[in-house]
């Protein structure tokens, strides 16, 4: 299977899964080819934590995806592991969304797709 789908097949354990490179110790994401920090080919793929912080967010008053009812927050995470994901917080008051805060990865099953993770407060 190639990498591309790889990402979204791992979610059905319930866990985020990334590729890591053993060559230089670090977790690529998106995933691709090759690592981006050392240029290695043979990269694994690892569980992580589901832990991490918000970084930067925004709040969608107008949304384009039928899927997604505004108003919600999109955040960028900082996973414990080092990675930038960009992810939906659910189940956070709009209010009470701030920079730093903890979270924890929450996997959303739809029907006919594959899983998909968002966050919410830890
Ligand atoms: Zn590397």
């Amino acid at each position: 299977m190639d990498y591309k789908h790889t990402f979204w097949h791992k979610l059905r354990t319930g866990h985020l899964w990334l590729q890591y490179c053993p060559a230089c110790a670090r977790y690529v994401f998106y995933p691709r080819e090759r690592c981006p920090h050392c240029w290695e080919a043979q990269l694994d793929w690892q569980p992580l934590s589901g832990m991490g912080r918000i970084y930067s967010y925004t709040v969608v008053r107008v949304s384009a995806l039928p899927e997604f009812q505004p108003p919600y927050i999109y955040a960028l995470v900082e996973l414990d592991e080092g990675v930038r994901l960009a992810t939906n917080i659910e189940d956070c008051p709009l209010e009470s969304i701030q920079v730093g805060m903890p979270v924890r990865i929450k996997m959303i099953n739809r029907e006919g797709h594959e899983a998909l993770p968002v966050f919410v407060p830890a």
